[in-house]
């Protein structure tokens, strides 16, 4: 079997991401690395000869759902290795090691070196498991996502030190560290050069860039504005206490950072988010939604919200529901809380029940719903630049999705003006006319 891997047949590998915009990032990264020793990725009926799973491990439904993609996975291409890297594969290698058909382990801070894993398992049959204690995590591993998107995710940042007591994130990542501002933008200027034209920038704390140095994230988005053939950056997610005003003014006037911010809140009652030890209140929270209306009207904002966490009683979560009904922003990101082992989270003793966390999942992805009509509303029948996608739809620079019909002219990846014609009420997107400028 590993013969047949390594002598003069061009192999195939199927690569399958879990999680965040980070993942994909790195997943991409990876698998430019097996292509420049000639592993191309399969097509998707293709026979694998090698299968990399990039894990999440944010709740227990990802570990779950990573066994068992890993179980279907080896059932279907028995003679396939597995390599599982990831944060699933950082907190749980052993639990990983034992999925049959994994024949590679690798650590969050070894995701670069599974091809020299992969080897060394062809020439020992032996499996292999890499992963560095957490708190010996210290290198920053460039990545941005080439190639199989319109959009490139760029890393600058990775790990965290805040420690919410919810999150398992810090120790499946370590520490909070990030590339160099030459190093980010060195990446975003080979993005322009290959004809990329939208970037997200991605990360664990992105706010954090920097930290231990005297540049800062808004050193960095400074720079990123300057450089030619970009003419779209999108933050990814940033912490409030971290996204300042002055970086929020300057994106308003900036040449090419869009009107779209997402911002974790978490809890809409200042009660639970001292149990989260988050590192703001509803206060600062609403101050920083007020600061960007006042600057980008327009501007699309995402908040994330988590409902069930321990602590939040009934009133307090009614206390979350009316906060977040009085923020003039644009969609919610809902997660029922998960209850994760090793974390500050489980000394709190009041539990919610898995009945009201569906109850309140429910109430709050209604109040996103209504918040995401209200906001698209605001659009018919306005002109909008939009970044026209393979299948001649796109999103708009305020994060609306337009769909143009699939007989417009217009070539992928480019930028065009486009008439918000009609709302589809039911799937929140549009139908639009390209305008010329
Ligand atoms: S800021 Fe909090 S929730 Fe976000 S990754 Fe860090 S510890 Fe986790």
């Amino acid at each position: 079997m590993e013969a047949e891997l390594t002598e003069n047949k061009e192999l195939k590998a199927l690569f399958h991401t879990f999680g965040c915009k980070l993942n994909f990032a790195e997943t991409s990264t990876v698998a430019q690395m097996f292509a420049d020793r000639g592993v191309s990725r399969a097509a998707k009926d293709e026979r694998p000869d090698i299968i990399v799973v990039n894990s999440c491990s944010v709740t227990a439904e990802a570990d779950k759902k990573c066994r068992q993609l890993i179980r279907s996975l080896h059932r279907r291409y028995p003679v396939a290795p597995i390599l599982v890297t990831g944060c699933y594969a950082q907190l749980k290698p052993e639990e990983v090691a034992a999925l049959e058909g994994v024949r590679v382990v690798a650590g969050s801070n070894q995701k670069l070196q599974l091809v020299q894993f992969l080897d060394r398992w062809m020439q020992t049959g032996e499996a292999v498991t890499e992963v560095t204690p957490t708190p010996a995590i210290r290198d920053f591993s460039p990545s941005c996502s080439r190639g199989d998107r319109t959009r490139y995710f760029l890393k600058v940042q990775d790990g965290c030190d805040y420690w919410c007591t919810y999150c398992t994130i810090p120790r499946a990542r370590g520490r909070s560290r990030s590339g160099t501002i030459d190093q980010v933008v060195s990446q975003a200027r080979a993005v322009a050069a290959e004809g990329g034209k939208e970037i997200v920038i991605t990360g664990v704390n992105i706010g954090d860039f920097g930290k231990g140095r005297d540049d800062t994230f808004f050193d960095l988005i400074r720079e990123l504005d300057g450089v030619e053939g970009i003419e779209r950056y999108r933050i990814s997610s940033i912490e409030p206490n971290l996204l300042t005003d002055e970086i929020i003014d300057w994106c308003a006037g900036s040449r090419a950072f869009m009107p779209h911010f997402h911002i974790p809140l978490q809890c809409g009652s200042d009660e639970v988010l001292r149990l989260m030890r988050r590192h703001y209140d509803t206060a600062l929270f609403q101050s920083k939604i007020e600061r960007i209306r006042a600057a980008m009207p327009d501007a699309f904002i995402g908040v994330d919200l988590i409902v069930g966490a321990r602590g939040e009683t009934d009133e307090l979560f009614a206390e979350s529901e009316a906060f977040v009904r009085s923020l003039d922003i644009s969609r919610l990101h809902v997660f029922p809380y998960s209850e994760r082992p090793g974390t500050r989270a489980l000394e709190i003793g009041h539990v919610v029940s898995q009945h009201d966390k569906h109850v309140r999942d429910r109430r709050m992805i209604a109040v996103s719903d209504e918040k995401l009509l209200d906001f698209s509303r605001r659009f018919v029948s306005t002109v909008r630049p939009v970044l026209v996608e393979h299948d001649g739809s796109g999103f708009t620079d305020n994060y609306l999705r337009v769909h143009l019909g699939a007989d417009a002219p217009i070539q992928d990846n480019t930028i065009v003006n486009v008439r918000l014609d009609s709302l589809d009420e039911a799937t929140l997107e549009f139908n639009g006319t390209v305008v010329e400028p």
